[in-house]
């Protein structure tokens, strides 16, 4: 079988220094950011945070891009993926791959981000070494084959850094430098550190829900700080459920403004797995 399994050791091996610039950098202004704190450039954080984790990552790459858990118009998929741009977690063809991957064979030597191989290596350690987040052309093809047909997404695959460049330009037109501080880096630190903590924290520490293969918990504080994404265990059993928060205390933002969405009528075929219906139908079957 073709996958990323077959790399070979050199390439499994090669450092990302690229990347690993990039995110010290980033952590480095992040901490210079704290020194210019105003409750302008709070805001500026918290929209870009919002924009880039939910809308982008969250209901984009991963709700809609990766699992189809709902049907959106062209348009609107563009927007969502471009908002994902503004994350800066590689564009979505890789970010789709990487993550159909994870979940194709979790807790695997194949996944590309499993707490197994050390939880720093979960976190972030994985972006730094081989080619997890930097797959080759076939890897997409066989992982993301809906999006590579697909020219815009390819378009803005390969330029996906170009968003947050764009958004610091315009921060420093509307707030200055400390706004770029705060609404592109620290933004960009926190958000990044939400989303791995869905990779490392949501495969080790939480409640679990279902009897999954893998070791995925539904854990609050990762869900308050990536918009729901971290009821991980619910996801783990229902991949394709748009919602993951499945009862009232498990609060996901994502799935709300995926229903309001639809609601006003942008979005359709929303899928969100019930709880209650399916305990009721099949009380012996929530360990499948
Ligand atoms: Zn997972
Ligand atoms: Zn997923």
């Amino acid at each position: 079988m073709q996958n990323v399994a077959h790399i070979n050791e050199s390439e499994s091996e090669k450092i990302q220094w690229v990347t690993l610039t990039t995110v010290t950098l980033f952590h480095v202004m992040a901490l210079v950011a704290l020194f210019y704190f105003s409750w302008s450039n709070l805001l500026a954080a918290l929209v870009t945070w919002w924009i880039a984790g939910s809308w982008g990552i969250g209901m984009g790459y991963h709700r809609l891009l990766t699992h189809r858990g709902f049907k959106a118009p062209k348009w609107l998929e563009y927007f969502l993926s471009f908002c994902g741009t503004l994350g800066l977690q590689s564009g979505a063809i890789n970010w789709v791959t990487t993550h159909r991957l994870h979940h194709a064979f979790t807790e695997t030597d194949e996944d590309p981000h499993s707490p197994h191989n050390g939880t720093y290596w979960a976190h972030m350690g994985w972006i730094f070494r081989g080619k997890a987040q930097n797959q080759d052309e076939a890897t997409q093809l066989r992982y993301a084959p809906d999006l590579m047909k697909d020219k815009v997404h390819v378009w803005m695959s390969n330029y996906y850094w170009v968003t947050p460049i764009v958004a610091a330009v315009i921060l420093y037109y509307i707030g200055g430098f400390s706004m770029v501080l705060w609404g592109v880096f620290l933004r960009q630190v926190i958000g990044w550190h939400s989303t791995w903590l869905v990779n490392s924290a949501t495969h080790l520490w939480g409640s679990r829900r279902f009897e999954t293969r893998d070791d995925s918990r539904n854990n609050g504080l990762i869900a308050a700080l990536t918009f729901g994404e971290g009821w991980h265990n619910n996801h783990h059993a229902h991949p394709r459920s748009a919602k993951h928060g499945l009862t009232w205390y498990e609060f996901d933002v994502n799935w709300l403004q995926i229903k309001f969405l639809e609601k006003i009528g942008l979005v359709s075929d929303v899928y969100g797995y019930e709880i209650e219906k399916q305990v009721q139908a099949e009380p012996f079957q929530e360990a499948a």
